[in-house]
């Protein structure tokens, strides 16, 4: 028995996960993902290391851009294999990788035209990474698998797809090979959730594994203690409800958005809120809470209890999907607070930004940031505190009130991430960091080896691990 483990994304570095799991002669790959540092983006556009059609199989741990966005090239590129993947999963992935494709596409059309104006070249082709076409050709590969079920993969090989408790379908996946009267177990962590979240049930604990891969996007810190949602949530509404103002909240399609309608149906229910509209206008949002919606056997119990009870909070009264453009153009004439939730998180584009020029300069309104704001965004600038702000091309000056609530980040931090692995009886063969920044997973490394004394490593990008 031959188990070779390389790392071709995600070590040492953020996004672009992608780990080649080699048994004798099965190739699988773990995650497929885009490159978002923009440093390491040229690496998007390099040939896979090995011939995508040698890949036997592609196990996918959630559908983040980082996990799943690299698939259509994969795909085109020779990939014939199954993809698997829990079925919200691969319902999630296929919403992301369209919208992924259709934004590579207007970026590619509007870098062409800024280079001819220029008269000068690029460093990447002027042509999408992939368009919707490869994005499409890419979804009968699809195989959705269930929790704790496992699958067959080739030899005494199998995979088991576990709650991650990070995203609606995100799994941990545990891979068993067992061969010639010999056995080894090999987990990737995927993202790790946190316990007592919304919606979603808590991370799967393991007692026994040989080799564990985990991440450590946040394994240099630990999340400040988390405030209380709903009474952060409940001030400024009630507030901006006085005010006569709108609430604004950028944010990410998938999760957030979900857990902001959730928190606005326990007020609502409560009645610690006045009855406001709130409009959900982001058609990848509105896409996306339909699979929650037809996947209520993954929800906690408290969420359940609230199915059951017929108080969805994808259906409170007052709650409106916005799908065309004109409908979300029409919200600027509704007189009364509203909370309009758009896309996208960090305000770098989407719909937001129209809600934004309508409302950033009107002292009565609120903008709620409720995620992470990356250097460079238009969401940094205004979470800073910027007196003014250029949106759509023209210069606005901030005179809505500007708030943040945190505590919804849906990764595990160092303590929870200890938490999580220290649930092993026993130490494993080794560890692996993976997905962190080289500093984060270091740090991470030295944390764990001190707090367990197991053999952890961090690998670097392109290196490979023998399994023994
Ligand atoms: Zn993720």
């Amino acid at each position: 028995m031959q188990i070779k483990l390389n790392f071709l994304g995600g070590a040492s570095n953020v996004t672009g996960a992608r780990y080649l799991l080699e048994v004798n002669d099965t190739r699988l790959l773990v995650d497929c993902g885009l490159y978002q540092e923009r440093d390491l983006k040229y690496r998007n556009w390099e040939p896979f290391i090995i011939p995508p059609s040698s890949i036997d199989a592609l196990l996918l741990t959630h559908a983040h851009v980082d996990h799943c966005g690299l698939i259509p090239k994969l795909v085109r590129e020779g990939f014939g294999g199954k993809i698997y993947c829990t079925t919200a999963t691969s319902e999630i992935t296929k919403i992301i990788l369209l919208d992924a494709a259709h934004l590579q596409e207007e970026d590619a059309a509007l870098k062409k035209r800024r280079h001819e104006r220029e008269n000068r070249k690029g460093r990447f082709p002027e042509v999408p990474l992939y368009t919707q076409e490869d994005a499409r050709a890419a979804f009968p590969l699809f195989e959705p698998v269930n929790y704790k079920e496992p699958v067959t993969l080739g030899d005494g090989i199998r995979a088991t797809f576990y709650d991650a408790g990070h995203v609606l379908g995100s799994s941990m996946i545990k891979i068993t090979v067992s061969q010639q009267g010999e056995s080894r177990t090999i987990l990737f962590s995927g993202d790790v959730g946190r316990w007592d979240k919304p919606i979603l049930e808590d991370p799967t604990e393991f007692t026994e594994i040989d080799y564990v891969i985990t991440e450590s996007t946040y394994g240099d810190r630990t999340h400040q203690e988390s405030p209380d949602i709903n009474e952060s949530l409940a001030e400024i509404i009630n507030s901006t409800w006085k005010a006569g103002g709108n609430i604004i909240v950028p944010s990410f399609a998938l999760q957030r958005a979900q857990e902001i309608l959730y928190h606005m149906n326990q007020l609502l229910i409560e009645d610690r809120i006045p009855h406001i509209m709130v409009f959900l206008d982001s058609p990848m949002a509105v896409r996306i809470t339909e699979v929650f919606r037809h996947h209520s056997d993954l929800f906690d119990k408290e969420m359940s209890r609230l199915m059951r009870q017929d108080r969805s909070p994808f259906d409170f009264s007052g709650l409106k999907m916005v799908q065309t453009v004109d409908e979300s153009k029409a919200l600027n004439h509704i007189r009364g607070t509203t909370m309009i939730i758009a896309g996208s998180g960090m305000c770098t584009g989407g719909r937001v930004k129209h809600h934004l020029v309508t409302n950033i300069i009107r002292p009565e309104s609120t903008v709620l940031f409720v995620g992470y704001q990356a250097i460079g965004t238009l969401g940094r600038l205004i979470t800073d505190g910027a007196k003014k702000v250029r949106i759509l091309g023209q210069q606005y000056p901030v005179r809505a009130r500007i708030a943040r609530i945190g505590g919804f980040s849906a990764h595990a931090d160092r303590n929870e991430l200890l938490r999580w692995i220290s649930n092993l009886d026993s130490a494993p063969r080794q560890v692996f960091i993976v997905h962190g920044e080289a500093r984060a997973a270091k740090k991470f490394g030295q944390f764990l080896r001190k707090k367990t004394g197991w053999e952890v490593s961090v690998p670097e990008y392109r290196t490979e691990a023998i399994l023994d």
